[in-house]
């Protein structure tokens, strides 16, 4: 999705509003591209003259998330991020330690497991993310001169 009337044509299909805050927090995603935290995200709203608070931006966000609009990660550093979801389905991710790259993993555990793994518990909602270091990190590691 790459445009607000994208977004909110996804937005009416779950039966949600584009509210004029979520329109800001949207545009914001937008404009700053990537991954970005709810504090980055809020400075961002408030330098374009925007008085939206922290707390209605967070709140946002989550609601955004668990409508499938964004993914939400959580950094190594137990910071999380955002960002506009361009995957077609169910996804989870792989975050590195160093650098803190993000990248969509292709893969789902849950679906690899039979009603006897998961007890017999319906409905299960999978939250999974990789933690590790990327290959651009392991070779800055392997260099002789690195410090
Ligand atoms: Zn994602
Ligand atoms: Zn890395
Ligand atoms: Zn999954």
């Amino acid at each position: 999705m790459t445009d607000l009337a994208e977004l909110e044509q996804f937005l009416t299909g779950k039966g949600c509003k584009l509210t004029r805050h979520r329109r800001v927090i949207l545009q914001a995603l937008l404009d700053l591209a990537g991954w970005s935290s709810a504090r980055e995200i809020h400075t961002y709203v408030l330098a374009r003259n925007h008085k939206v608070n922290f707390s209605t931006i967070y709140r946002n966000l989550d609601a955004l998330t668990s409508i499938g609009l964004l993914c939400r990660v959580e950094r190594a550093d137990a910071i999380s991020y955002y960002t506009l979801n361009q995957a077609s389905g169910h996804h989870h991710h792989l975050i590195c330690k160093s650098c803190h790259r993000i990248s969509e993993l292709e893969f789902c555990p849950l679906t690899q497991m039979d009603p006897q793994t998961l007890q017999n518990f319906t409905e299960v909602e999978c939250k999974f993310d990789l933690y590790g270091f990327c290959r651009d990190c392991q070779e800055k590691a392997q260099e002789p001169n690195a410090d």
